[in-house]
Parts: structure tokens; C-alpha cells; sequence
């Protein structure tokens, strides 16, 4: 059995990444299952994806916690302590990260023993969809990994996506897009791992006692610690020649950012929390905010 874990962001397209790849190996006439975990989040918090892809049926069941193959979607989630990407990875397993920077680097920098393949899927998503959008890519590159024909990933993705857009010139960008992420990936040798619960009817899926197994709060009052801003992908910046310091960025900002006023009377973005939602730049009148794409260097 192949296990691939995804990690990103909301609103990424993890989710649909990890589906892509369980349709497009159940296409290659395989067992595949995928799924999802995320609570109740918002754009930009980490979430996970799972997709288990075998020969036989599979009747594992649960997240993943030693994945063959790992798909990192936003580096920043690697310097993360609520997400920690990279734990259950084994040593022989392959990871994938979408970065600038080259293999060597990533595996040095981050202490990575597996096979680590990295590829800037935001500015393939950027130049192509004309979004960071990454479900595609990062289901063209899983699916690369797994193995997987192009012509299933190709079906997969008008299947899926025809299922959520009417738009079918998105959905053939998409195609182009994601199959220019699995032809730039080189194949790689994955080592697959054993089924559990082989020939067995019954699955017991182990849980914790409830007091450890659901979400609790353990501190109230602590949202000002969780420091938001190294989930953008963009960075507003203002043009004061522009601004007339209405102030409707200020309020229209979800998460409270442009309430700091420079010495000059106009607004300021609190950059340690600014998620880069960019509706500031949707809501100012005179389009005195303007975005630039930030990439994560060491
Ligand atoms: S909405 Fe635009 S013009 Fe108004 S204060 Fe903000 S940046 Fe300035
Ligand atoms: S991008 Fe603009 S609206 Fe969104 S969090 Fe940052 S400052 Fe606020």
C-alpha cells in the first residue's frame, strides 16, 4: 500500500489534491481512499489530506501517520508547531515541497533524510491559473510520485473539477497545469509499506479516551499569540500617494490588521498578523493597496 499525506493551507486546494490522486489511481484500476482533516478553520490555517492507494482493498482506516510519500504544500507549515509536517516521515520515504530553493538546500536546512523533491508550485500557479491555487499541481506532482498513468490524472481532473466549476477553460488550465507539474517531476523510486489488517473483515481503528481524543481549550484568551502572517502569499503594501485615508481598509479588514496609523495620519498593516486575505486591496475605492508575492527566503 502507497500512503500520501498532503499538508497546506485553506484554501490551497489540499483537499482536493489528495482526492485527485485517490481518483486518478482508482482510474489506473486501483483501491484508493481519500479524506480530509480540518475542524473549524479558516483561510490559511493548516490543514491535511490523505490519500492510501493499493492493489488490494484497503481496509485501513484513519489519518496517516507514517506516509511513503508527503506532500508539503507551503513551506512556511515546516516552521510551524501546530502543523509539524514532516513527523511520521520515514527515512526511505520521499517528500515533496513547494519552495524556491533546491533539494540540497531543503534537505539542509530542514534536517530531512528522505528523498526530498522541491518545485515552486505557487508561481506555476500564479503564471498559469492566475492564483496560488495549488490542487492540481500538487495532484500532478503526488500523483507523479505514486506512480500514477498521465491520462488517469487528466481524467481524474476533468472528473473532479467539473464537479465544483462550470468553467471549462479554467478546468483545461488546470489540466495543462498540473500535467506540467507531473512531467517536470523526474520518477522516483517509492518504497510502499504493508497493509495492516490484511484479509481481515473487521477494522478496529484505535482511539484515544475522549478527554485526549476531542478538541479542548486549554488556555482562553491566547488568539494574540497565534502570529497569522507567515501564511500569505501575498503582501498588500500602500501607496500613500494614492490613499485619501478613508479608512474602509481599516474596517474591512477581518482580522483587525490596519489599525495602526503612522506618524502621518494613514493607515498601516500589522504585518505579524496580516494573512494575506487581500480583501483590503478588493475594498479600497482608489486602489491604493497593492500586492506583491512573498517568497520565503532563509
Ligand atoms: S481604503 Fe484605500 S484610500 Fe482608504 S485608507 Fe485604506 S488604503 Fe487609503
Ligand atoms: S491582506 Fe489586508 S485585509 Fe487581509 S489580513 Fe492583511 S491587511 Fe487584513
Amino acid at each position: 500500500m502507497l500512503r500520501i499525506r498532503f499538508h497546506g493551507r485553506g484554501g490551497q486546494g489540499t483537499k482536493i489534491a489528495s482526492r485527485l490522486v485517490g481518483t486518478a489511481a482508482f482510474l489506473d484500476g486501483l483501491y484508493a481512499q481519500d479524506f480530509p482533516l480540518y475542524g473549524a478553520e479558516r483561510r490559511g490555517a493548516p490543514i491535511a489530506a490523505f490519500t492510501r492507494i493499493s492493489r488490494e482493498p484497503i481496509l485501513e482506516r484513519g489519518v496517516i501517520s507514517e506516509p511513503d510519500i508527503l506532500i508539503v504544500m507551503d513551506e512556511t507549515l515546516l516552521n510551524d508547531p501546530m502543523a509539524m509536517p514532516l513527523t511520521g516521515l520515514k527515512e526511505d520515504g520521499v517528500i515533496f515541497l513547494n519552495t524556491t530553493h533546491t533539494p540540497a538546500e531543503a534537505k539542509n536546512k530542514y534536517k530531512i533524510k528522505a528523498q526530498i523533491i522541491t518545485l515552486d508550485i505557487t508561481k506555476i500557479g500564479i503564471d498559469t491559473l492566475g492564483k496560488p491555487i495549488l490542487s492540481t499541481l500538487a495532484g500532478g506532482v503526488a500523483s507523479r510520485i505514486a506512480g500514477i498513468r498521465e491520462d488517469s490524472l487528466k481524467k481524474a481532473i476533468e472528473k473532479e473539477l467539473s464537479e465544483i466549476i462550470t468553467d471549462s477553460e479554467l478546468i483545461k488550465k488546470n489540466i495543462e497545469a498540473s500535467l506540467y507539474c507531473f512531467n517536470t517531476i523526474k520518477p522516483v523510486e517509492v518504497k510502499t509499506s504493508e497493509i495492516i489488517h490484511k484479509g481481515s473483515t473487521v477494522i478496529s481503528v484505535p482511539f484515544e479516551a475522549a478527554s485526549i481524543s476531542t478538541p479542548s481549550i486549554n488556555t482562553a484568551g491566547n488568539t494574540p499569540l497565534r502570529k497569522t502572517g507567515n501564511w500569505r502569499t501575498f503582501k498588500p503594501i500602500f501607496n500613500y500617494e494614492l490613499c485619501n485615508k478613508c479608512m474602509i481598509c481599516v474596517a474591512r479588514c477581518p482580522d483587525g490588521c490596519i489599525s495602526i496609523m503612522n506618524e502621518r495620519g494613514f493607515p498601516s498593516i500589522d504585518y505579524d498578523n496580516c494573512k494575506g486575505c487581500l480583501i483590503c486591496i478588493d475594498e479600497c475605492p482608489v486602489h491604493a493597496i497593492e500586492k506583491v508575492r512573498e517568497v520565503h527566503t532563509w
